[in-house]
């Protein structure tokens, strides 16, 4: 659709005159800056859903599950056994795992504030 062709079907559809004419206003008014700190207020200000306390507790517990599937077998000298090695490898799969999931809430700790 040629320039032309777009001014012929303006002047005779009533909805498209009316998208141009908001379209033009809303391109004419002033663009507008959130004020300083809107958006780590409204994060803050936000209820949690989880209490701090519990959300750590279950990271230690999940911490200290990982520290046992990973680390006692290697301790115990059974990495050299295939089998066991094919365990450490899907528990640092699982770590790796968890780690991707977890790294877009640390904005969320307190600390890093
Ligand atoms: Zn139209």
């Amino acid at each position: 659709m040629n320039c032309e062709e777009v001014l012929e079907h303006l002047g005779s559809c009533g909805d498209c005159r009316l998208h141009a004419a908001l379209e033009a206003r809303l391109l004419a008014m002033p663009a507008l800056e959130p004020p300083e700190g809107l958006a780590g207020r409204v994060m803050r200000a936000l209820p949690r859903t989880v209490p701090l306390g519990r959300e750590l507790a279950r990271l230690a517990a999940a911490a200290a599950l990982l520290l046992g599937i990973v680390g006692i077998p290697f301790l115990a000298g059974l990495d050299r056994h295939r089998a066991a090695a094919e365990a450490r490898m899907q528990g640092q799969q699982i770590f790796e795992s968890m780690v991707s999931t977890l790294n877009p809430l640390r904005s969320d700790l307190p600390w890093k504030r």
